[in-house]
């Protein structure tokens, strides 16, 4: 069967809006900002409103062993893989109101417009709010069967142990293994999300197609030199470590300002003996590089590798990289990506494609099924911010692109995948 736009169904933008302003009162800030940490009071509330409005949808909610809340809307056949959607409501300090939140509740206001009309999909869909996505990321990691052994790397901010988070959600780290899904547990996986940068807002184009999140490497660069008075030691005599530092931060911005797509940042740099009248003799400075290749992200490393030696050798430092990050890219999905660009054609909606460079939930969950991500502009890419903001028609865009986009791989995902779920039912 081919899909056939139906033009009458849309979301209710503004029951999504009521819905977003609603949730930024939990946790709201003086400057009209939103502070909702994981597992905070705050987060708990949030979360509690959400299950209720996830059941008013017409949801059945559950908690998993990660501490992730699932709504789940029946499908025709009950036992076909779900149609997943969702993103998290924990934010950063100081965050805005739309970070993770959007995709959430534009994931319920969906179920809502199905549910009005008594529509069911033949997958059932689910909408997930994934826990702690802003710091360790715990909830999408489990279901991606990603976390590491040691539960102290997955500590809250103020170093509260992660059991007792996730038993204040209905978690439980002593069988948080069981949250892990296979692949035969999900049809596929679309995030919609605010994009958090400028190229949207800057392009006037309403809707993004995600190309993929960028994988990311961080190293932790150790310039060491000799650290001598500042006023005895001449000049052509000096090894100095913040001189050899200095050409390390601009080889690595030349890096990054090659042709193509990547980002190379130096965003933190420690001198010792950081005093004025002492010649810097070790240096310690990050490098983030992101790209949506893992063999540009190798040839660029090797790159500013090759310019460390020879700036190294000019300035009789040493120069050491320790790494301290490697996350490969998630490439989305060519036919999820197909699945948005078209539902845009057909919404008259205007859309580029673009590669996610922050963080998602959908990276993870890539691993374990074809992954899509939706999205809308940020103004003046503001985002991590009080300043964030996405207007309401923005938010209405992105969400009916994301319920047709659902219905769209609803009929997609009948085969080959669902078919055998489906017949048996
Ligand atoms: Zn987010």
């Amino acid at each position: 069967m081919v899909y056939q736009v139906a033009s009458t169904l849309a979301v209710n933008g503004d029951r999504l809006s009521a819905m977003i302003r609603q949730l930024a009162q939990l946790g709201k800030l003086p400057n009209g900002g939103v502070q909702r940490l994981a597992f905070s009071p705050e987060d708990c509330h949030a979360r509690a409103l959400v299950r209720r409005w996830m059941v008013e949808a017409g949801m059945t909610v559950t908690i998993d062993e990660a501490g992730n809340m699932i709504g789940r809307y029946a499908g025709r056949f009950p036992d076909a893989p779900p149609l997943v959607t969702g993103s998290h409501i924990d934010t950063v300090p100081n965050a805005g109101h739309y970070d993770g939140t959007y995709g959430v509740l534009a994931g319920i206001e969906a179920v809502n417009t199905l549910s009005a009309q008594g529509r069911h999909l033949d997958h059932p869909i689910e909408v997930i709010v994934f826990a702690d996505e802003e710091r360790t990321m715990v909830g999408c990691k489990a279901i991606a069967g990603k976390l590491l052994p040691d539960p102290k790397l997955y500590r809250s901010r103020d170093g509260e142990p992660i059991q007792t988070c996730l038993e204040r959600v209905g978690g439980d780290w002593d069988i948080i293994q069981h949250a892990r899904r296979t692949p035969e547990s999900m049809a596929a996986f679309v995030e919609l999300h605010v994009e958090q940068g400028p190229v949207l807002d800057m392009m006037e184009k309403q809707i993004g197609v995600v190309t993929g999140i960028v994988g990311q490497r961080r190293y932790w660069i150790t310039v060491e030199g000799q650290s001598s008075h500042a006023g005895t030691t001449p000049m052509q005599m000096r090894q100095d470590a913040l001189v050899a530092a200095a050409q390390v931060v601009l080889a690595i911005n030349q890096v990054g300002h090659q042709p193509g797509d990547q980002v190379a940042t130096v965003g933190r740099m420690d001198l010792h003996p950081n005093v004025p009248n002492s010649i810097p003799g070790r240096v310690e400075m990050s490098l983030d590089l992101r790209d949506l290749s893992s063999n540009r992200l190798d040839d660029l490393l090797a790159e500013i590798q090759q310019a460390i030696n020879t700036i190294a050798a000019n300035t009789g430092t040493r120069i050491s990289m320790a790494q301290r990050l490697d996350n490969d890219p998630a490439p989305a999905n060519s036919h999820i990506q197909n699945a948005i660009a078209q539902v845009c054609e057909d919404l008259n909606l205007s859309h580029c494609h673009l590669p996610s460079r922050a963080s998602h939930d959908a990276q993870e969950i890539s691993r374990v099924t074809d992954m899509g991500m939706i999205f809308v502009p940020s103004a003046n890419g503001i985002s991590h911010s009080e300043l964030e903001y996405t207007s309401p028609e923005d938010c209405a865009n992105g969400a009916n692109v994301l319920l047709h986009t659902l219905m769209r791989l609803d009929q997609h995902y009948r085969s080959p995948k669902a078919i055998t779920a489906m017949t048996r039912s």
